[in-house]
């Protein structure tokens, strides 16, 4: 491996945007026209991992059809956003419906600083319309693919130490219920619902709009650098408590981590050096494929390549600098653990991913303030998130197998959209209103229309 293949940008570019991406869309997000015969329609998900074989796939046109098709149908139905969640909330027997066709942002008030957005308006979508309006949301996730539904309903997040997950800006929304009914859910006139529905993965009917609070466009400066991993450890609350936006990313078997900043800038003017994010992830994958037998001439090699004196500028639009793409696809687990336990817990993780020497995807770590969703992993609880993963392809069992005990020991809840291990009575345990929760469910959702196996189980509600 020549030194150019490892040089310190490409190392910073590999831990802040090297998980690789793209919008892999699965095949039940392209809008259908014409109903087709049973069991020719086939869905997967980004990642390749879930999959399933519809009866019907619906891509109604507005609010009106959806609460048509709720009322004139019977059997079980799930709606499927970008198809970008790792877990199998998404595949059904029955019928899935699709809100591509229900996009873009219907009203906006920019003194109030709030938009109205239709349900299966992808992020990227909102992000540039809303900078078309100057304005824009607050955070935003490390892509930009998914769609507003999706997003909010497995709480989806960013990093930001005094700011929340995506649901947590949501101030009301319509909910077309199982029955049919429509459902405006307001703070002012239906507080628990709107708690309940805001991360409510699915399984309380079908949202069509949000309003969500914006705040006037702005732009960032970003800046990534790296640090032996105890220095970044020790850092890390530091940073976050200084920076809009703090996370870090450690590199398998080097030593090193990256840190990513993003600060507000006065300036418009736009610097972005070209992304080197897909050769620093190959070659850390060639690091692993030529000694990933010898772990301590592993780290040696990584630590004579790497040049921990380079440092990484940008500067430009906000959902420009926080979201990117994702061309090398992989598998991924999360949890959110107490704020106050997120640097002991990660400690434990990377010792037990290294005794893996398998491992060479860059482990994320996040910071996620409070918030008050029922089912939200912040309920309640500023959160360090810690994210762990595996290129699509080769084994990820031990992504939940061997990690989840540790995100256990911590107290950790698991993001609703990557895979856990977590059980009904874990959850019992962990989510203060869980109970009212799954009672507003079966209120709304007597039939259990809208569960799959995976709901089922995530419930503890039996077949
Ligand atoms: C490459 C990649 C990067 C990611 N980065 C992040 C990140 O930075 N932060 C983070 O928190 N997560 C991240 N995720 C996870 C992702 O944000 C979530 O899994 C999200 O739910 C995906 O949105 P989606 O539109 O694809 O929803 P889907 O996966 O299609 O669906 C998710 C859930 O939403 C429900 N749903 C969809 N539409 C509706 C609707 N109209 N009404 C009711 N329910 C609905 C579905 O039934 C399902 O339960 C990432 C995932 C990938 C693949």
């Amino acid at each position: 491996m020549s030194q150019a293949m490892l040089t310190r940008r490409q190392l910073l570019k590999t831990g802040a945007l090297a998980l690789t991406a793209a919008s892999g869309l699965a095949a039940a997000s392209q809008p259908i026209a014409a109903p087709r015969p049973a069991g020719t329609l086939s869905w997967r998900n980004w990642s390749g991992s879930q999959a399933c074989r519809p009866q019907a796939l619906d891509t109604p046109a507005d609010e009106a059809e959806i609460a048509r098709l709720l009322r004139d149908t019977t059997g079980s139905l799930r709606c499927v956003g970008a198809g970008h969640s790792f877990t199998p909330l998404v595949p059904t027997e029955g019928r899935l419906l699709s809100l591509d066709r229900l996009a873009g942002v219907t009203a906006h008030d920019k003194t109030a600083l709030t938009a109205t957005v239709r349900a299966g308006t992808r992020l990227s979508q909102l992000s540039r319309q809303l900078d078309g309006l100057g304005l824009a949301l607050r955070n935003l996730p490390d892509i930009d693919s998914q769609s507003l539904a999706g997003a909010i309903s497995t709480a989806t997040h960013g990093t930001g130490a005094a700011l929340p997950a995506l649901h947590a800006d949501v101030t009301a929304l319509r909910l077309v219920t199982p029955r049919g009914e429509v459902l405006d859910c307001h703070a002012g006139t239906r507080p628990e619902l709107l708690a309940a529905a805001r991360v409510s993965l699915g399984s309380l009917g079908v949202i069509t709009e949000a309003t969500l609070k914006v705040v006037p466009a702005y732009h960032l400066h970003r800046t990534v650098w790296l640090k032996p991993v105890d220095e970044m450890l020790a850092a890390a609350h530091d940073l976050a408590r200084q920076h809009r936006h703090f996370e870090f990313y450690y590199l398998p078997f080097t030593g090193y981590a990256a840190a990513i900043c993003n600060d507000l800038s006065d300036s418009d003017s736009v610097l972005r050096p070209p992304s080197a994010d897909e050769d620093m992830l190959h070659s850390l994958r060639q690091l692993r494929d030529y000694l990933g037998r010898f772990p301590d001439l592993r780290r040696w090699v990584a630590q004579k390549l790497i040049d921990p004196q380079q440092t990484e500028e940008a500067r430009d639009r906000s959902f420009k600098l926080l979201s990117t793409s994702r061309p090398t696809k992989f598998n991924e687990s999360e949890c959110h653990v107490p704020r106050e336990a997120g640097i002991a817990c990660v400690r434990e993780v990377i010792r037990k991913l290294e005794q893996r020497n398998e491992v060479f995807f860059p482990l994320e770590f996040r910071f996620v303030k409070a918030d008050d969703a029922w089912l939200s992993p912040f309920y309640q609880r500023d959160s360090c998130s810690i994210a762990v993963h595996a290129a699509a392809g080769e084994p990820y069992d031990y992504l939940v197998g061997e990690i989840a005990p540790i995100f256990r020991k911590y107290e950790g809840r698991p993001h609703w959209g990557k895979l856990h291990g977590h059980t009904a009575v874990d959850f019992a345990r962990l989510y203060p209103h869980w109970r009212d929760f799954l009672e507003l469910r079966r209120q709304l959702d007597p039939q259990g229309r809208m569960l799959n196996a995976h709901l089922r189980s995530v419930f503890g509600i039996s077949a």
